[in-house]
């Protein structure tokens, strides 16, 4: 992708995410929101996310690296936050105990 169009999509991007918060803060657009908006944001988790998917390894194809191949995948870490934890702050540190302690496994994806 070229500079100029990498300008273009993350402007048109962060505007649209501005739109949206505008109009969630207002109260008589939320419901014309919960009919349009909410599928299309599902929609685009979704293909990040299969985007993302963890390999036989549980690895994500793009995060992991040769140099840092546990490398928790961020997007399924972020998708975690924002949409499993009420409040969208960082999860707890997953370990390898995660699962057994409750959290959901996408917390342990990637995770050393
Ligand atoms: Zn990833």
């Amino acid at each position: 992708m070229d500079e100029h169009l990498a300008a273009t999509l993350t402007t048109a991007v962060h505007e649209r995410v501005d739109y949206l918060d505008h109009l969630a803060a207002d109260e008589p657009s939320r419901a014309a929101l919960a009919e349009t908006e909410i599928t299309r944001l599902t929609s685009a988790w979704r293909v990040l996310l299969e985007l993302h998917a963890p390999d036989g390894h549980g690895r994500c194809p793009h995060c992991s690296t040769w140099r840092r191949p546990r490398r928790p995948c961020t997007v399924w870490t972020t998708a975690h936050q924002h949409l499993n934890c009420a409040d969208g702050s960082p999860a707890h540190r997953a370990g390898r105990h995660a699962s057994a302690a409750g959290r959901s496994t996408v917390a342990v994806l990637g995770a050393s």
